[in-house]
């Protein structure tokens, strides 16, 4: 009965992973215990009613665009015209116009995912000439919103690039010191046409304000390799081992494996991470587990003026990682969760990177108590499912229950 008491919570009848039936105690928001099923609570202590579900690590959206989003307002047709300026151009017509100020909106859309068991999030915040700190100051108001019910990281990202409009590079800076933890980059040879450029100003400022950094590469194979080349090159460079993030890297994914490996090792000897939405040309997660590179999950925009898809549900996402990687075996599906929960986790630098692709860390003694429940049969079996029947644990404490918050702010 060690620590049972006030602060304390005791999940009862849960399966960890899909392992068997267990209570788990949890003090001062951390895994403390786990107890055979039937445990009497202690004096004073929360009983939460696990009911047999599954009990995962809640999940961590390291890829979301909080200060696009359209969920919550009537549906918009899409308008956007491909390529990374077009719709950047679409967004930028269109986001002041929306039905609800853009604070609401981020702060409803964080909400929405932390109801369906998200409590880590890494958000972009664009930093224009258009937008100054408008989008910023709004993904700081959800954070601030949701500090009970979720870990949120704010990238100031440059969506329009840092040398195609004057001042861009100063607002960056000035995003950096008004609350932004992580300095965004984006296409450097594609979208500023002068790589080496921009990766020197995005790797001066994380230096200027000792933070991490987290780069867009949407651009196509040689391109994508060239770019990640020179990130490599930088991180080497500016000590900034595992403090790097790659987001999507779509082309380097249609890479040659002969072309690939070298790349993954290169991350892996510097740490540097990798974050996916699951796009229809896969990540290879397998590859990357056991490699040990860190990878998360993410869902990008939602609902917004880039693409219609987004809805706050990262079971949804986890499903979209297993369905475009073509994963049938149960292992396999399964990873995919690890990747949205723990995996995500790593990029963020709260827990270590999985070891391969049959690591399932996050549910045992000492883990932070950042849960979910939710009813399957198995693990697989609640990804194809994904049922509404969840509970959601922040720090040890319910924050959502049946996809609904719980509790005042
Ligand atoms: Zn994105």
């Amino acid at each position: 009965m060690s620590g049972a008491g006030p602060g304390s919570a005791l999940l009862s009848d849960v399966r960890p992973w899909g392992g068997p039936p267990a209570d788990v105690r949890v003090v001062d928001g951390v895994i403390a215990e786990l107890l055979p099923v039937g445990t009497v609570p202690g004096a004073g202590e929360d009983v939460v009613d696990g009911r047999g579900r599954l009990l995962l690590p809640s999940f961590a959206d390291v890829h979301v665009h909080l200060d696009s989003t359209g969920l919550g307002l009537p549906f918009r047709p899409h308008t956007g015209t491909p390529g990374v300026w077009g719709m950047m151009l679409n967004d930028r017509a269109n986001w002041r116009g929306a039905e609800a100020p853009i604070a609401d909106r981020t702060t409803e859309a964080l909400g929405r995912m932390v109801a369906r068991g998200t409590t880590s999030a890494r958000s972009y915040a664009q930093v224009d000439v258009d937008a100054g700190l408008e989008r910023l100051q709004a993904v700081l108001a959800a954070k601030e919103a949701h500090r009970d019910r979720a870990t949120v990281e704010v990238i100031a990202f440059p969506q329009a690039g840092l040398l195609r409009e004057a001042g861009s590079v100063e607002l960056l800076d000035e995003a950096m010191s008004q609350g932004a933890d992580v300095v965004g980059g984006i296409d450097p040879c594609l979208l500023d046409r002068d790589p080496a450029r921009h990766l020197d100003l995005v790797f001066g400022l994380a230096e200027k304000h000792d933070a991490p950094i987290d780069v867009h590469l949407h651009e196509p194979d040689q391109l994508a390799k060239f770019s990640a080349e020179l990130i490599v090159e930088r991180t080497r460079a500016h000590g900034m081992t595992g403090r790097v993030t790659i987001s999507h890297g779509y082309g380097l994914s249609a890479l040659p494996r002969e072309e690939l490996l070298p790349l993954v090792e290169q991350f892996a000897e510097l740490d540097i991470a990798w974050a996916t939405i699951a796009p229809p040309s896969p990540l290879p997660t397998l590859l990357l587990a056991e490699h040990g590179v860190r990878v998360g999950l993410g869902e990008d925009g939602q609902r917004d003026y880039w693409s219609p898809y987004g809805n706050a549900d990262m079971l949804d996402r986890t499903w979209q990682l297993a369905f475009t990687n073509g994963f049938r075996r149960d292992e396999h599906v399964e990873h995919c969760v690890a990747v949205a929960t723990v995996g995500g986790r790593s990029v963020l630098g709260t827990a270590p990177a999985l070891r391969d692709h049959l690591d399932r860390p996050g549910a045992s003694v000492g883990d932070p108590a950042d849960l979910l429940l939710v009813e399957g049969e198995t693990v697989t079996a609640a990804v194809m499912d994904r049922s509404p029947d969840r509970t959601v644990l922040f720090r040890g404490r319910v924050v959502a229950d049946g996809l609904e918050l719980t509790g005042a702010a």
